[in-house]
């Protein structure tokens, strides 16, 4: 059962161009200083919401949102995300993902069950440790943006404009970083982005 620390019944930008609702995964491995979902970091934390209760609400929903967005917390940090997707899959609607890329052999699982990506980029890869505090996590993090690249599914690349980005050029070899893959690097303020 997808452990479930929050929901947002009704959102218009959380899945672009579409009516969505979005499911806050509980957990992440990372410790990012500027996170404003500290409430999610725990993977076993007790929750408000129970599977059951989301599955139910999103019944009575069917017909009137486009969309139902996984996001965190890291979505990808359970392993029942897989069939917590098919489900909701199953259900009719389109299925969106916010994740940070830390575990990419659960998003490889994932990924030919969604329909959009919003996958958050937050330094050059090599200096991941300065945000995130875990060592090793700007690897996962570029194995999971190759997955997205080489998915074919409709994602966006993004990152929150902290102060460390914004020093000695960080923001701008992002950006170029992601230019050579051929898209463009959605900045987004602290307060918009929760990754
Ligand atoms: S900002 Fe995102 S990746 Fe970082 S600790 Fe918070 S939920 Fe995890």
């Amino acid at each position: 059962m997808l452990n479930v620390g929050g929901l947002t019944p009704f959102t218009t930008i959380d899945y672009p161009g579409s009516l969505a609702a979005v499911i806050f995964c509980q957990g992440c491995p990372w410790r990012c200083g500027y996170c404003h979902n500290g409430h999610l970091l725990s993977e076993h934390a007790d929750t408000p919401i129970s599977w059951e209760e989301i599955v139910r609400l999103l019944e009575h929903r069917q017909g009137h949102l486009d969309a139902v967005v996984f996001s965190g917390g890291e979505p990808t940090m359970q392993a029942s995300l897989v069939s917590a997707i098919s489900t909701v899959k199953g259900m009719g609607f389109l299925i969106g993902l916010h994740t940070a890329g830390a575990f990419p052999e659960v998003l490889e699982q994932v990924l030919p069950l969604a329909d959009w990506v919003g996958m958050d980029i937050k330094v050059p890869f090599g200096e991941y440790d300065v945000i995130t505090g875990i060592p090793g996590s700007g690897d996962t993090a570029r194995m999971s943006a190759e997955l997205v690249r080489q998915s074919g599914v409709l994602h966006q690349f993004r990152t929150t404009l902290d102060p460390f980005l914004q020093k000695e050029g960080r923001i701008e070899s992002l950006q170029q970083m992601v230019a050579a893959w051929g898209e463009v690097l959605e900045i987004q303020r602290m307060t918009a982005w929760k990754h």
